[in-house]
């Protein structure tokens, strides 16, 4: 029986193999501890009764564990030279079908439902490809997909964004945003000496978990809008950025106050739920 992939002798052995390197411009770090992709993959929330979306399987290191824990395992790799390197990999997980194409362009929504009509639940996780991580994690959330647990490896500077908490310095208008409508936590902390080739920062593994919101903003685009305004100028005050998000001075003194926020307050101090009750100053209460 096949040593795991993700055992640092069978992914030399593979791109031996294959005569393949690294293509750093598809951000190409591949995992070399055959325990932390089994991890990830029981983080995934996975079970047989699931399908599992994968972006990036690489050579397959993280695809065949979770090919073992969920009942399918749809998985899109853009680099041409890869397909027919899992092909041979996975070769013994008949669960698992790997799509060529870059996820950018993929019909999240069609593909999802689809999934649905077999999958209790289809979740998503992978090791990002990291030059496209936000793009990435943006087309899931901005799509309808219904997707409730999305597991995924970043670069652990993009990881303590999104799990900033309010009043830090990483804290910033996508830590609001996700935070709006996920339960983020980061759920693993990877060092880079378990990549080939080794990436010049550490990784974390992020858990979003869809929230059931007690509040939500009637039109979501215009929330984000408005809080990406708020955020413009970071060193600017609320009412700063906010008067020049409105283009009204009197306006935006008027709203701050009626939602009770003191003007020179800054976007990074204020919580999620200080900016829905601007959001609802704003555009709920007109009518
Ligand atoms: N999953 C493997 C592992 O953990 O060892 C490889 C992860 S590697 C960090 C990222 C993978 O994403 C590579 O296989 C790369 O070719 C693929 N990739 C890059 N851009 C992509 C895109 N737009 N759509 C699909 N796959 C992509």
């Amino acid at each position: 029986m096949n040593k795991p992939i993700a055992t640092m002798a069978r992914t030399n052995e593979i791109l031996e193999k294959y005569d393949l390197y690294a293509k750093k411009n598809f951000g190409q770090n591949f995992i070399i501890e055959p325990g932390i992709v089994e991890k990830i993959a029981r983080l995934s929330k996975a079970d047989e009764h699931s399908a599992v979306i994968e972006i990036g399987p690489g050579i397959g290191a993280l695809t065949e564990q979770l090919a073992h824990v969920a009942g399918q395992v749809l998985a899109f790799e853009i680099d041409d030279r890869l397909i027919d390197v899992l092909a041979d990999t996975l070769s013994a997980c008949l669960n698992v079908t790997v799509v060529h194409q870059d996820f950018l362009e993929a019909d999240l929504n069609a593909t999802v439902s689809q999934l649905k009509t077999t999958w209790d639940q289809v979740l998503v996780c992978a090791n990002l490809p990291y030059y496209i991580t936000t793009p990435i994690l943006f087309k899931i959330f901005e799509s309808k997909a219904d997707i409730p647990v999305i597991t995924v490896m970043m670069q652990k500077e993009v990881a303590d964004r999104f799990t900033a908490s309010v009043s830090t310095k990483d804290y910033n208008a996508l830590s609001v945003i996700v935070q709006y409508q996920y339960q983020v936590q980061t759920v693993m902390k990877i060092p880079k000496t378990i990549f080939n080739p080794r990436p010049a920062v550490d990784s974390a593994v992020v858990q979003f978990t869809k929230k059931q919101p007690d509040r939500i903003a009637g039109d979501e685009a215009l929330f984000f809008a408005m809080v990406k305004g708020c955020f413009k100028q970071r060193r600017k005050t609320l009412y700063n950025n906010f008067r020049e998000y409105l283009q009204d001075k009197e306006e935006a003194m008027r709203l701050l106050n009626e939602a009770g926020l003191e003007p020179s307050l800054r976007a990074e101090t204020m919580t999620l739920d200080q900016f829905l009750d601007l959001y609802e100053v704003t555009y709920e209460t007109k009518s």
